[in-house]
């Protein structure tokens, strides 16, 4: 067992680090404010390799391990606090990686080149205005047409809706198949028939979350990914991979926040001495250090296991792989979340001001406890099923 990075892992790490400083902290109040992720921040992400960055080199990506784009992911939430320029990341890493694995050659060639250079966006498309964790009992359908799918029904809460609209790109689409299964489809959403709403939500204003919907929609068989009928499973193994990374971006938030903290309590007084000196605020640290340094650990095994087995299509696994990373989509927000809040309780009244910044966190993280790649619950579920057995799922 070696836990130390390598040196090309933390020569990456150090350039992705200065990135976040330099770029991602400069932009992450225009990003909040004006509800986008600007070219002066996609730009060198793209230059950097950090736009889809497990995708081959021959596509346009670097070909990254689910290791080196944990630690990519943890920076990027230290980096932009907001999260938002973490979820562009994560849904791309995790999506390209799903559509440079089991897509088309021609639909490679054709979209992730330009997620990888910023010039197009990529995400997924599977809740639905009736839910999002009971995706069984989704109501979008696919049928055959000839060459290509037939597309009805709507999806709610996605992220990147109005980017793939004015970049370009699209969404992995999970719909029933009408022949049994489900299919997962590439849907540019620019095709015809495809119309988009915008939702207002209260953090990570830099990315949008919207609706689709979908009007007896064609979408080419170039687009499938995978086999026919067999979606579900490439959309459990991209869940998977981005799962890590919201953890790996929780991660990186949460000690961006102790950060903060602790420069804060070296120097506030109060009743004559730093806060750091007193034993309420210490142990606090203490605590909160110990509870995200177990989870980084977790979330870099997590993505060690993915290296290891499930991205080499090694399923022996498998259970040891859901285990890892439902453990840490469950820990990690909550983590963060209370890393936050707690550092917002430190700075007393002036951490509930912009000023401070903290709150930037407090509205991001939040939709990774709410639901973004999945809820709490749904992880709490997912260990059951694992260390219970499937007849204990609480469903059918
Ligand atoms: C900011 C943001 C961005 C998002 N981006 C995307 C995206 O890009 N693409 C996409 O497809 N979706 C996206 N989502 C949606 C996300 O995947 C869903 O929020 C999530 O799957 C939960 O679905 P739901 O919100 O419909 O809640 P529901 O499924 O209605 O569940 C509501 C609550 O009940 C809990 N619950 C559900 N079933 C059970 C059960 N059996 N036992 C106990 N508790 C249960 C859930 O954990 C949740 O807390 C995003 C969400 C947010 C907040």
């Amino acid at each position: 067992m070696d836990f130390r990075l390598t040196d090309e892992e933390e020569a990456f790490q150090s350039a992705v680090r200065r990135f976040g400083d330099k770029v991602l902290r400069t932009h992450e109040r225009t990003i909040d404010a004006e509800g986008r992720i600007p070219p002066e921040v996609l730009k060198p992400m793209a230059e950097l390799g950090l736009l889809a960055m497990p995708v081959p080199a021959e596509y346009g990506g670097m070909g990254a391990s689910a290791a080196l784009t944990e630690l990519a992911a943890e920076e990027v939430g230290r980096g932009d606090f907001s999260m938002a320029t973490a979820v562009f990341f994560l849904l791309e890493a995790g999506w390209g990686y799903i559509l440079s694995r089991y897509g088309t050659e021609e639909a490679k060639r054709e979209v992730l080149p330009a997620v990888c250079g910023g010039k197009a966006f990529l995400g997924i498309a599977s809740t639905e205005p009736t839910g999002g964790s009971d995706l069984a009992g989704m109501r979008t359908t696919s049928r055959r047409d000839g060459a290509s799918f037939r597309l009805r029904g709507e999806k709610a809460f996605v992220s990147g809706v109005e980017e793939a609209k004015s970049l370009g790109g699209g969404h992995l689409t999970l719909s029933k198949s009408d022949t049994g299964g489900f299919n997962f489809l590439y849907v540019p959403t620019q095709s015809e028939g495809v119309a988009t709403q915008r939702f207002h939500n209260m953090g990570r204003m830099g990315i949008s979350t919207g609706g689709l919907t979908y009007q007896d929609v064609r979408v080419p068989e170039k687009y499938l990914v995978g086999a026919e009928g067999k979606g579900f499973e490439y959309a459990m193994e991209g869940f998977s991979v981005a799962r890590t990374y919201v953890s790996a971006a929780c991660v990186g938030a949460a000690e961006r926040a102790l950060e903060t903290g602790i420069a804060y309590i070296k120097e506030r007084k109060a009743f004559g001495q730093p806060l750091g000196k007193f034993e309420g605020i210490q142990f606090e640290l203490a605590d909160l250090y110990t509870q995200v340094e177990a989870v980084k650990w977790q979330c870099r095994r997590a993505a060690w296991l993915l290296d290891t087995y499930t991205l080499k299509g090694d399923r022996s696994h498998r259970s040891e792989v859901d285990r890892a990373v439902a453990s840490v989509k469950l820990t990690a927000p909550q983590i963060a979340f209370e890393s936050v809040k707690r550092v917002m309780m430190w700075f007393g009244a002036a951490g509930y001001t912009k000023d401070v910044g903290l709150e930037l966190g407090f509205r991001g993280i939040m939709s990774y406890l709410v639901g973004a790649e999945g809820g709490l619950n749904i992880m709490r579920i997912i260990l059951g099923r694992e260390l219970l057995g499937k007849e204990f799922l609480p469903y059918k």
